[in-house]
């Protein structure tokens, strides 16, 4: 029995999110190994969570550290300092509207659970705006704040009000998409949700697992102006597309608005189990939104966190993930003349999405295609996942040190994955085991 064998037999499918066999049993820097020595060149970097790239030596030291001293201490252990260095960290980089205090988590699942409840129970209004086709996490109250489709098993929350998020090349355009998408919002806070009972509107600057959707430009502000009008908080949920990854610190900082939240997780860790909501102190402070587990803002993890922000800042990594990102950009446009498989190239910096087609005309979601390529890609020697709420999106969102010449590596081996795919050298036998066909 190899590896994944083994894996599919121990542990919960439920928990299983696999698009190819694959087991590794260790990574380097942009890296991932197999259990035969094999390198995977990992453009998703676990989806973004390994920000740093795989095994970074920064934050193994911190977590050799923390180990070292505080081991098994929790956040009730009294003074807590790599969860101090964390917060006032998080205070320093957030514009100063949200930087109040901080809550810490594991996920961020729990992170927009936690502000859910909180702007709730801090406003007093019941009702919350989210986006169809976020993915704000997979626990109950998260789920329930979210407009994924992938997300059926849970009921949304009574008060949760989904508006469309403009899509540029699915809504005619940049101006089409945003002037429709804002009337929508508009209409509804005219007459049917009263804006008086809604605590807050979440936001991604980029809709990642929605299908790396890049909002047309102003979009935000006018949805900013409209809560401001109305007293509604904004909440930028910058888990998978922020601390750096889209060339900017935030992702919102792209969108000219300054939040009233803030959430961060799966890089933030680098690898490790840490969220945190920043936000201003009458809110974080509502003590009737309790919201505790045990070891949330354990040394370990937060140690591990002060050390990717830490790294982020020592090397220039939003700097490098802007020059590089153009760089992967930029090939990946070309490769979009050679690939009529190819419908959009968008993103920014090293927050990418390929969005594949069956037909460029009536944009056909190429959703068999999409998991081939991936599928081939995998075989080929690169990883990377696909999103979308038809998914069709190819998610490029690698480690922040990706270096110029792993990106021209990655893309020349999607090229290949491209070319075979079309050629129909794939195996749809295989791919359907994985995509559920
Ligand atoms: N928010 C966003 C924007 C995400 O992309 C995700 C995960 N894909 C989450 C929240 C949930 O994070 P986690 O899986 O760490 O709970």
């Amino acid at each position: 029995m190899n590896l994944y064998e083994r894996d599919q037999r121990a542990l919960s499918s439920m928990a299983s999110l696999r698009f190819f066999p694959q087991a590794a049993v260790g990574g380097e820097g942009a890296y991932l190994i197999d259990e035969h020595g094999g390198r995977l060149l990992d453009l998703s970097a676990s989806w973004g969570a390994a920000s740093l790239g795989h095994s970074h030596p920064a934050v193994r030291a911190a977590v050799d550290r923390a180990l070292a001293s505080q081991a098994g201490a929790s956040y009730l252990s009294g003074a807590n300092i790599p969860a101090i260095e964390l917060a006032e960290r998080l205070l320093s980089i957030v514009p100063g509207r949200a930087a109040g205090r901080v809550w810490l988590g594991h996920s961020g699942s729990d992170a927009n659970e936690t502000v859910a409840r909180a702007v709730v129970a801090a406003t007093g209004r019941p009702r919350i705006i989210a986006f169809q086709g976020a993915y704000h996490g997979g626990t109950v109250g998260s789920m329930a704040i979210s407009g994924h489709p992938a997300q059926t098993s849970v009921q949304r929350a009574p008060g949760l009000t989904l508006i469309p998020y403009p899509n540029a090349y699915r809504d005619g355009g940049e101006s089409h998409a945003a002037a429709a998408a804002l009337r929508h919002l508009e209409d509804l806070l005219a007459g049917p949700l009263p804006p008086g009972e809604v605590a807050a509107l979440f936001l991604e600057a980029i809709q990642s697992d929605g299908g790396m959707v890049v909002p047309p430009p102003e979009f935000f502000q006018r949805v900013e102006a409209l809560c401001r009008r109305h007293g509604i908080l904004i909440v930028a949920d910058e888990v998978k597309v922020g601390l750096g990854r889209t060339g900017r610190m935030h992702a919102f900082q792209h969108l000219g608005i300054e939040p009233d939240i803030v959430v961060f997780g799966k890089g933030l860790g680098g690898g490790l189990p840490v969220s945190a909501v920043v936000g201003p102190t009458p809110i974080m402070n509502y003590r009737a939104a309790f919201s505790f587990q045990t070891v949330h803002g354990n040394p370990v993890c937060a140690s591990a966190a002060v050390a990717v922000l830490d790294t982020i800042r020592e090397q220039g990594l939003v700097d490098h993930a802007a020059a590089v990102g153009k760089h992967l950009k930029n090939l990946l446009a070309d490769l979009k003349k050679r690939h009529s498989l190819i419908g959009d190239v968008r993103g920014e910096g090293l927050a990418i999405g390929v969005e594949l087609v069956s037909d460029q005309a009536t944009k056909t979601p190429a959703k068999h295609q999409t998991a081939k390529v991936a599928y081939r890609a995998f075989e080929l020697g690169l990883v990377l996942y696909y999103v979308g709420v038809n998914s069709n999106v190819l998610e490029l969102t690698p480690s922040l040190p990706l270096t110029h010449d792993e990106a021209t590596r990655a893309v020349e081996i999607l090229d290949q994955a491209l070319r075979d795919v079309t050629a129909g050298r794939v195996d749809d036998g295989s791919v359907a085991r994985f995509a559920g066909w």
